[in-house]
């Protein structure tokens, strides 16, 4: 047995109290206890005051000149001010309601200081007393997070004690040649420099090597992931009738782009094969995805499969129900819609149906992962957005079938930098062009004084014939203020264009069959403009419409905005779209203004990111988004590409880590299996 897997209980001074904090802190063995890294370190190493840079903060050497004055302000504030000299000159130090710190300054003691700089006023905030020392071995000084119930003195010690005990224990898990290669702390140094690091090189060193062996393990573990899906025992064979699916296609009122091509001749391979598929299709909004989940759905259906599409909307599936009938009901396929809408006597006979396989597809919302839900020989699901679906969701989906083959849609646009965590365990195949003769979408943002010059685009808009979208604020903490501000917007529309267009209102308040009416009126060009909150954000599919309109378009995020604006743009008319918005500081200008520079999702994810940081890129906080502890994807890319190369480069090489080199990398991730419970 692995001694690091001892519990915590077995160091000296653990009793049932520690050990429930410490499991709180995700504490349970001497090896998570080992690797429970410091966030950052104090660098306490005293500095030159002429090299210390504004805000910087550092530890000051020097010999108290006067005894401390505190003063008070506020109600029960105070500040304590005492006067150092360091060379020949006089600095202030200011300590914050601290005011027992008295004691600790006589003068004539030397003391050192840790605290922020002020450059200006060459002046510190202090934010702790060091004892005044000579030596400059506790220079360097972890920081740990603790809690209420453990501090982080006691975590120190208990590391310590860890460490002193079972370093002997700590075994290399990156192969050697990694190792060298790329000049890493061999494992048990890279610890011990984590915690007790004698200077900031070596400090530097273990966290780069630590940060790398998060990334590398991470990436080791998708790749195990993977072999196991290519395991034929954990595959469905779905041999589909070439003929038919050729004939399908030529039924197509398009041809397919080669992109689209591309990337059905990939779902194809991929249901063929004994192997389980765990599939990522993305592409930009209006790529034409949604064809090639017919193509591939109708595949599976030949097979003798039943097929399932999961969409996050009722209007999605709805519309998504509408399409799939006219293009798959000629081919003898039969479909059915599962939403919270559906009447319990419809829902009795579809699920019947459904279990004995009468229905070869069905397409639904999360109604489709009901407990009732049960299938004949579910083959092959689609989901659509799967952004908006949580990784339980997919889960329980894939449940309803024998391990059935997965295809995700996407058209959030996930930035490079972060594409390689998000989908390290799925294959992904990217439909990286638009159908011939779309033009691009062009973008123009006006301020929200601006109004008489939208209404002229809104009016030149109609009167071409094209149809027009209207999105109304967002306001997050109230349901009834967004409904409020469209009916607000709604009235307006409507008394300008009253007697020539016809406009509706969309908003999430509305029944369902409501709902359904007015965006069939829509798409059926029964009415012009239609003015909604964000239901409309996502799939959508209303080729004429060509004039997208945001108000407060600063409020959303841009991939939400470039997905809006996907709307639009989906015919070979001239689309426009417009952004009404008053920005009120710098981020929020280039935000936009880098909307009406690119049409391109992809680089619009990478400026938010870089603009926002990787935590709000979704808006919400992703579901099947990692997180690490140590490394950071974003800042520390170049590390996550080479992991993730390396990764690749040995499961190429020995798939299942049977070589003596990779024993170590093998004993943990076999640990690792057994104890994580699911990625996907
Ligand atoms: P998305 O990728 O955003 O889901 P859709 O699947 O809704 O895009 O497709 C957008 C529009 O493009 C639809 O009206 C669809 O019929 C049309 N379309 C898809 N593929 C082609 C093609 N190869 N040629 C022309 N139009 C296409
Ligand atoms: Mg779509």
């Amino acid at each position: 047995m692995n001694k690091l897997l001892t519990p915590v209980s077995a160091l000296e001074g653990v009793g049932p109290k520690r050990v429930q904090a410490l499991n709180q802190l995700g504490i349970q063995t001497i090896a998570d206890l080992l690797y429970y890294f410091p966030f950052r370190y104090d660098d306490l190493q005293v500095k030159d005051i002429n090299e210390i840079a504004d805000q910087e903060k550092v530890t000051l050497k020097g010999v108290v000149v006067a005894d401390p004055v505190i003063s008070r302000f506020g109600r029960r504030k105070t500040r304590l001010n005492v006067r150092i000299l360091i060379e020949h000159q006089a600095v202030q130090v200011t300590f914050f309601n601290q005011p027992y710190l008295r004691d600790k300054f006589e003068t004539g003691d030397e003391v050192a200081i840790y605290g922020k700089w002020d450059a200006k006023r060459k002046s510190m905030t202090g934010m702790k007393v060091l004892a005044s020392r000579n030596g400059t071995t506790d220079s360097f000084q972890p920081i740990y997070s603790a809690s209420k119930e453990i501090k982080p003195g006691t975590i120190v010690n208990l590391i310590r004690q860890a460490y002193d005990q079972y370093h002997d224990d700590i075994k290399p898990i990156i192969p050697e040649w990694v190792v060298s290669k790329y000049r890493l702390m061999p494992e048990e140094q890279m610890v011990k420099n984590m915690h007790f690091p004698d200077s900031k090189s070596l400090a530097d060193s273990a966290r780069r090597t630590a940060i790398f062996r998060e990334f590398f393990l991470f990436e080791s573990q998708m790749q195990a992931i993977k072999q196991d899906q290519k395991q034929p025992e954990n595959g469905l064979e779905l041999k589909f009738d070439n003929q038919a699916l050729k004939a399908f296609i030529s039924t197509l009122k398009f041809e397919l782009t080669g992109s689209q091509k591309r990337v059905v001749n990939e779902i194809c391979l991929d249901l063929k094969s004994t192997s389980h598929m765990n599939r990522l299709l993305q592409g930009d909004v209006g790529s034409g995805k949604t064809i090639v989940a017919a193509i591939t759905m109708f595949a599976a259906i030949t097979a003798g499969y039943q097929a399932a599409l999961m969409v996050p909307t009722e209007i999605l599936a709805e519309q998504h129900f509408e399409s799939l009938t006219k293009l798959l009901e000629p081919q003898g396929v039969k479909l059915a819609l599962l939403t919270g809408n559906t009447t319990t006597k419809e829902r009795k006979t579809i699920l019947s149906e459904l279990a004995s396989g009468r229905i070869n597809l069905i397409i639904g919302t999360h109604a489709l992962i009901q407990t009732p839900v049960k299938f004949h020989k579910l083959g092959f699901i689609v989901i659509d957005e799967q952004h908006r679906f949580g990784v339980n969701q997919r889960t329980k989906l894939r449940e309803k079938g024998n391990n059935p083959d997965v295809l995700a849609m996407t058209a959030t646009p996930i930035p490079r930098t972060l594409a390689i965590t998000t989908y390290g365990e799925m294959d992904v195949s990217t439909i990286d062009e638009m159908p011939k003769g779309r033009m691009p979408v062009q973008t123009s943002w006006v301020r929200s004084n601006q109004m008489p010059l939208v209404l002229r685009t809104i009016k030149d808009q109609l009167d071409a014939k094209g149809q027009v979208f209207v999105i109304t604020p967002l306001i997050a903490e109230s349901e009834q203020m967004d409904l409020k501000n469209a009916e607000e917007i709604y009235n307006k529309m409507s008394a300008a264009f009253s007697g020539q267009y016809q406009v509706s209102l969309l908003h999430g308040q509305m029944k369902n069959d409501e709902k359904e009416a007015v965006m069939r009126d829509f798409t059926e060009d029964k009415t012009q403009l239609l003015v909604s909150t964000t239901v409309v954000e996502v799939g959508v599919d209303v080729p004429k419409a060509t004039l997208m309109v945001i108000f407060d378009a600063d409020r959303f995020g841009l991939a939400q905005l470039h997905q809006l604006r996907g709307r639009v743009g989906r015919s070979s008319r001239q689309s426009y779209c417009v952004l009404i918005a008053d920005p009120k500081n710098q981020t929020g200008i280039e935000r936009m203004v880098s909307m009406t520079e690119t049409n391109n999702g992809f680089e619009l994810a990478q400026k938010d990111l870089e603009l926002r940081g990787s935590g709000d890129v979704f808006g919400q906080r992703q579901s099947g988004m990692p997180e690490f502890k140590v490394g950071d994807p974003v800042s520390d890319f170049p590390s996550l590409q080479v992991a993730n190369q390396v990764a690749n480069e040995i499961f190429q090489i020995d798939p299942n880590l049977t070589k003596q080199e990779n024993a170590g990398l093998k004993s943990y991730l076999d640990y690792r299996r057994v104890n994580v419970v699911s990625f996907d």
